[in-house]
């Protein structure tokens, strides 16, 4: 399989797969892209349960020809080796609904699958004599962490992670700079999109990305989006077979809610369903940053500067996946292809935390109550049939926002209570590029 940068319409750039996992962006600024599409069948997936198993099937083509081919299955082991339990809902009339949670990785977000696989990939690209990467990192909180855990103590790679000071959750803060060893956090006097300048730009600067070896690890990278789509279709599979249809037999196709903010996750469902696999409409549940909503209800894309909210982690106005998902659909209709989008506000989001325990015997974190409104929404609106919503994070990240709505503490899963307990540091720096470049000039 070779990949194209959506900017290259002509195709005339191909780059192999490790060539672009391990650039992240390309070097015409597009997003990596498969030239093309594998189809699957469920049937291709008999006899295969875990998401490793299933993993490793679904990722096979966009593996052929790469170096890492022998090591799919073990990347796939070592990487995704994570739950992602699917909750059953309380039952309604209109049919069944389930929470797929994402959040039982070392950070609690779903993120640690994605970011586990790529810092797995990148390891296996790397020869004994390359220097040492510096993966740089801007993270409005759980992009941050993720990357930390998956590289932490990773011999050859250190990562350095750019925060906007005051604007992450205060357990997100410490998270960040629990790690230490050769994990460095920054917080930056600034916001989210001074924090990604700053990271552009140093990635952008060839000179100063060969004198750092500086490597990215951001939600575009395409090492992060294959493995997202493994646990798409692992739960597309898992409601296929315990619906009792056959293989080939025709089914009520599950509808999915997916928290959204810059596009990666609810992109790599989109993926899943194009394959073949047996997925109905998606839609996004945004925050009352509207691009999205905005884009489907017929209006123009119009990306903007982002708005805070208090789901954080989808503060973003502008979602760079935009970008392949307009090339995935350049010869179709995308406002037609069973994709819809809805912006929740934050009062509506407070509702959904107070209410979950009692509504669904759930307590949400911000990004779920999201996807908890939408799907109320379309009951409310007579949809019928399953529905499977994606749970992104625990609760507990955000217990600066949810214990006081739910009127009690919220327990951190084992990781993150264990992450929480570890002095945290982390280092003040100005929004500047150079302030950086000095930084990283002085070394640890
Ligand atoms: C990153 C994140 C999202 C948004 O995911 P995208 O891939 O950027 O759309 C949603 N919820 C949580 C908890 C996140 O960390």
């Amino acid at each position: 399989m070779r990949y194209f940068s959506t900017r290259d319409l002509r195709q005339e750039w191909p780059v192999t797969l490790d060539a672009a996992l391990s650039a992240g962006l390309a070097a015409d600024g597009g997003l990596y892209v498969p030239e093309r599409r594998p189809s699957v069948k469920v049937a291709d997936f008999d006899g295969l349960t875990t998401l490793p198993a299933i993993a490793e099937r679904l990722l096979a083509p966009f593996f052929a020809g790469s170096s890492l081919v022998p090591q799919l299955g073990a990347i796939c082991r070592e990487a995704l080796d994570l739950p992602c339990p699917i909750v059953a809902l309380p039952p309604s009339a209109e049919g069944e609904s389930y929470l797929l949670e994402l959040f039982h990785g070392p950070t609690a977000a779903f993120k640690d699958f994605a970011a586990r696989f790529l810092a797995t990939c990148l390891a296996r690209l790397r020869r004994p004599d390359d220097e040492r990467k510096t993966v740089l990192v801007a993270t409005s909180g759980d992009t941050g962490g993720a990357v930390a855990a998956a590289f932490h103590r990773r011999p050859g790679f250190r990562v350095v992670i750019l925060y906007p000071d005051g604007r992450v959750s205060a357990r997100q803060a410490h998270q960040l700079g629990a790690f230490g060893d050769n994990v460095h956090a920054l917080k930056i006097d600034g916001n989210f999109d001074d924090c990604q300048r700053m990271v552009k730009a140093m990635l952008a600067d060839r000179h100063l990305a060969a004198r750092f070896a500086l490597t990215s690890a951001n939600s575009i990278s395409l090492g992060r989006l294959l493995p997202q789509m493994a646990y798409y279709a692992y739960a597309a599979l898992k409601l296929r077979r315990e619906s009792g249809i056959g293989n080939g037999e025709s089914a009520e196709l599950p509808t999915l809610i997916i928290p959204t903010g810059n596009l990666g996750n609810a992109l790599a469902a989109i993926l899943v369903r194009e394959m073949g696999l047996p997925i109905g409409d998606i839609h996004f549940a945004t925050n009352a940053n509207r691009t999205l909503p905005d884009f489907f209800g017929g209006g123009e894309y119009h990306g903007r500067p982002s708005v805070a909210t208090l789901a954080n982690a989808m503060d973003v106005g502008d979602p760079s996946n935009f970008e392949r998902l307009a090339w995935l659909f350049r010869e179709r209709n995308l406002r037609q292809s069973g994709i819809h989008a809805h912006s929740v506000d934050d009062a509506t989001i407070r509702r959904w935390i107070a209410a979950g325990e009692s509504r669904h015997g759930q307590v949400y974190c911000p990004h779920t109550a999201c996807a908890a409104e939408v799907h109320q929404r379309l009951r409310d609106g007579g949809a019928r049939g399953r529905m499977l919503l994606v749970a992104t994070a625990h609760p507990a990240k955000f217990n600066d926002v949810v214990e006081p709505l739910v009127g009690h503490p919220v327990a951190p899963p084992p990781a993150l209570a264990e992450l929480l307990q570890r002095p945290s540091h982390s280092e003040q720096l100005v929004a500047s590029k150079d302030a950086l470049v000095a930084r990283l000039e002085q070394g640890w």
